[in-house]
C-alpha cells in the first residue's frame, strides 16, 4: 500500500476530522485564498446573504474539504457534504437542494464526476435558486418549478480541465489552492503535534515537512506513523534522527517521493531514454490511470523541476537523474 497515496485511508478520516482547522485563522498558508474569502465573507455577512459559491482546485490533500468546512463556520451556517459520484440521479441532487436551509454550504467533492443531467439540476439552482422537478410520467408528466433556499455550493475537483463551460461559469470565486512551503507544513505539524499531544522537535518537523510533498494530509500521515515509531522506541519524542529513521523504513525518500514516483521518473529513464514520452505510454507502461498520474503525482513532480512537460510528451530533467542517483545521459 502506498502511503503516499493522497486517498483516504481507514480510521484516516477520523484523524483526519480531529485534525482539522475550523476558522480561516487556523487553517494555515494559502495566503490568497484566505484573503479573497475573508472578503467575500465578511462582504456576505454584512448583507445577510448567502456567499457567492466558491470552486475549489489543486491536487488531492491540501485543503479543498477543510476550507469548505470553515467557510460554514465563518458563515455560521450549517455544511451538507457529498460528491460527485454519491449523486447518481437528478432526483437525488434535487432532493438534497430541497433539504437545504438559507445560507447553507452545500459542499460537493470530486465536483467533475457529476453526471451530465445531475449537472444540469445545479444549473437554475445556483443561478436563480429554483430547480425544476417532473411531476408524474409519460402525457401526464409535467414540470413544476421550485424555489430553493438561498445556499452556497462548494465544489472541490482535482480536475478542473474536465469541467463543463456552463459548471465553471456559474462560480463567482475560483481559487487554485497551491503546494505548501516547507515552512507551512511545519506550522500544520507543529499544530497537529499538539491536537495529539507528541512532542515534536523542531529539526523532526523540518525533517516530516520537507518529506511531505507539500501536502498537509501527508504531513498529518507521516506524523501519525512517525508518533507510533517514537512511542514504541523513543520515549514519544519525535527527533530528526527518529523522523529520518522511520521515513527512511517507510521508503520516502528526502523529496517525500515513495516508491511510486520513482516508479514514474524510473520508466521513463530505463524504458523511454529519458523521454519525452507520452503520458498514456507511461501510464501503460506502468500499469497505472493516466489520470491518475497526471492529477496526483504529476503535479508535485513538475513543480520540484523532476518532469517537464514538452509539446513531445514527459521528460525527466537533469535533477531527476541525479535523485535517482543515474548518470546524466549525454545529448
Ligand atoms: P482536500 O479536500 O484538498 O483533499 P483536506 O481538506 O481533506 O484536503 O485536508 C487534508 C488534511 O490536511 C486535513 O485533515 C487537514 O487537517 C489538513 N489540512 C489541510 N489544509 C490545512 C491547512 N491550511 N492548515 C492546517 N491543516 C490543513
Amino acid at each position: 500500500r502506498r502511503i503516499i497515496t493522497t486517498q483516504l485511508e481507514e480510521n484516516e478520516n477520523m484523524l483526519e476530522n480531529h485534525l482539522r482547522p475550523q476558522y480561516l485563522s487556523e487553517y494555515i498558508g494559502q495566503e490568497k485564498a484566505k484573503e479573497i474569502l475573508k472578503v467575500y465573507i465578511e462582504a456576505a455577512k454584512k448583507r445577510k446573504e448567502a456567499l457567492d459559491h466558491v470552486l475549489l482546485y489543486g491536487p488531492p490533500g491540501l485543503g479543498k474539504t477543510t476550507l469548505a468546512g470553515i467557510i460554514a463556520n465563518e458563515m455560521g451556517s450549517n455544511i451538507k457534504i457529498t460528491s460527485g459520484p454519491a449523486i447518481e440521479k437528478p432526483g437525488d441532487m434535487a432532493a438534497i437542494l430541497n433539504s437545504l436551509s438559507e445560507n447553507d454550504v452545500l459542499f460537493v467533492d470530486e465536483i467533475h464526476r457529476l453526471s451530465r443531467q445531475v449537472e444540469e439540476v445545479l444549473y437554475p439552482a445556483m443561478e436563480d435558486f429554483e430547480i425544476d422537478i417532473m411531476i408524474g410520467k409519460g402525457a401526464t408528466a409535467r414540470s413544476i418549478r421550485l424555489d430553493l433556499p438561498k445556499f452556497t455550493l462548494v465544489g472541490a475537483t482535482t480536475r478542473v480541465g474536465l469541467l463543463t463551460a456552463p459548471l465553471r461559469d456559474r462560480f463567482g470565486v475560483v481559487h487554485k489552492l497551491d503546494f505548501y512551503t516547507t515552512n507551512e507544513l511545519v506550522q500544520v505539524l507543529e499544530r497537529s503535534a499538539n491536537v495529539l499531544d507528541v512532542t515534536l522537535e523542531k529539526e523532526g518537523a523540518l525533517e516530516l515537512a520537507r518529506r511531505s510533498r507539500g501536502t498537509p494530509r501527508l504531513a498529518n500521515r507521516l506524523l501519525k506513523r512517525v508518533r507510533d515509531f517514537a512511542q514504541v522506541r523513543y520515549d514519544s519524542v519525535i527527533t530528526k534522527e527518529v523522523a529520518e529513521y522511520a521515513l527512511d523504513l517507510l521508503e520516502v525518500d528526502r523529496l517525500g517521493l515513495d516508491k511510486g514516483d520513482r516508479a514514474i521518473l524510473e520508466t521513463i529513464a530505463d524504458k523511454f531514454g529519458g523521454g519525452p514520452v507520452g503520458l498514456d505510454t507511461i501510464a501503460a507502461a506502468l500499469g497505472e490511470d493516466s489520470g491518475t498520474i497526471e492529477d496526483v503525482y504529476e503535479p508535485y513532480l513538475i513543480q520540484n523541476g523532476l518532469i517537464e512537460r514538452t509539446p513531445r510528451g514527459r521528460a525527466i530533467t537533469r535533477l531527476a537523474y541525479e535523485h535517482l542517483h543515474r548518470p546524466v545521459p549525454k545529448v
